[in-house]
């Protein structure tokens, strides 16, 4: 998405279609050991030198880094301007000075895979700069609202879940009956199934925002994605409670949920730093306050 919205007609030509045919992998490469919430405080500096440009930095917990083919990588070109400094580069597995480290072992996500992805004097031709320099922060932000909006998918896992603790209930037996006649099972199911409705809507509402390119809306974006992160965390939480446990044993799904839901708390910008800026769209910026 960055491509195709900011790459020239050669960038496109050459990345999109084996992207799209799911030849290559992509990757988006922001984060870093030192700067994950406060994304412009990246280090990883490009330095051009004729028409190349030489990238030294590390990046930390790449989605797809074990096995991408190309990706973008963000780096400070200008370290006097903030972030209107930094620029968005594409790079590919086999230019000089670009290696991965291993594959992180996570919690959940497990068949995602993430690592780091380190840059030494890793040598980047001027052509695969992607929108200009200093225009990096714009690059990156382009896709925030895919990716928050993308994260719907997970809604999907709530259903899943709700169906298999519907099963469940009717056919667990304890005191002599299903376990789906106690009222603290049913309104567990039934808070899973408002939790499902509504996460349902705001995403929907967020899907037609951007279709009908009314975006950025960064209200509805960061409160739809704050509330499905907490609801799937909640889902997956009432799942393991209704399957007792059984539902902490490895060979039943619902565990995996949970260890999954915690990710999606965290990936595509963090709950707090959501409320900050729903905060933000609420009330303004926080005020300066002399301090006497
Ligand atoms: C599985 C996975 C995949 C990822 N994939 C990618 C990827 O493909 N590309 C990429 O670039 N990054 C990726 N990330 C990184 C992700 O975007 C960051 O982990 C996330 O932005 C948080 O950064 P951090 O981990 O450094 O935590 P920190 O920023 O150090 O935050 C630690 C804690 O402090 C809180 N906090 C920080 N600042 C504030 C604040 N101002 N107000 C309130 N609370 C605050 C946070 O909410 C959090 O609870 C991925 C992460 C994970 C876990």
């Amino acid at each position: 998405l960055n491509i195709q919205t900011w790459g020239t007609e050669e960038q496109k030509e050459k990345y999109l279609p084996r992207m799209a045919s799911g030849e290559w992998i992509g990757a988006m490469a922001l984060t870093e050991p030192g700067a994950g919430s406060d994304a412009s405080s990246i280090t990883t500096r490009a330095v051009r030198k004729g028409d190349k440009y030489i990238l030294n930095g590390t990046k930390m917990f790449i989605t797809n880094g074990p096995i991408c083919d190309i990706g973008i990588v963000l780096a400070v070109t200008d370290p006097s301007k903030g972030p209107l400094g930094i620029s968005a580069f594409i790079f590919e597995k086999d230019f000089p000075g670009f290696s991965r480290g291993k594959k992180i072992d996570k919690m959940g996500m497990r068949s995602s895979p993430t690592s780091e992805l380190i840059f030494e004097d890793c040598i980047i031709p001027e052509e695969n700069l992607l929108g200009g320099e200093g225009m990096g922060a714009l690059v990156a932000n382009t896709t925030l609202h895919w990716e928050r909006t993308g994260m719907g998918f997970a809604i999907g896992t709530m259903e899943y879940n709700l169906n298999l603790c519907k099963e469940y209930a009717l056919q667990r037996y304890q005191f002599g009956e299903p376990i789906g006649n106690f009222q603290a099972v049913r309104h567990r199911l039934a808070e899973m199934k408002i939790d499902i409705e509504a996460a349902k809507y705001l995403f929907y509402r967020m899907a037609w925002l951007i279709d009908t390119d009314q975006i950025p809306a960064i209200l509805d974006i960061s409160v739809g994605k704050a509330f499905l992160s907490k609801a799937l965390v909640k889902n997956a939480d009432a799942a393991i409670s209704i399957f007792g446990g059984y539902g902490v044993c490895s060979e039943y799904p619902v565990q995996r949920s949970y260890r999954d839901a915690k990710i999606i708390e965290i990936g595509g910008g963090t709950y707090d730093i959501q409320l900050n800026m729903i905060a933000a769209a609420i009330m303004g910026p926080r005020q300066k306050v002399k301090k006497k």
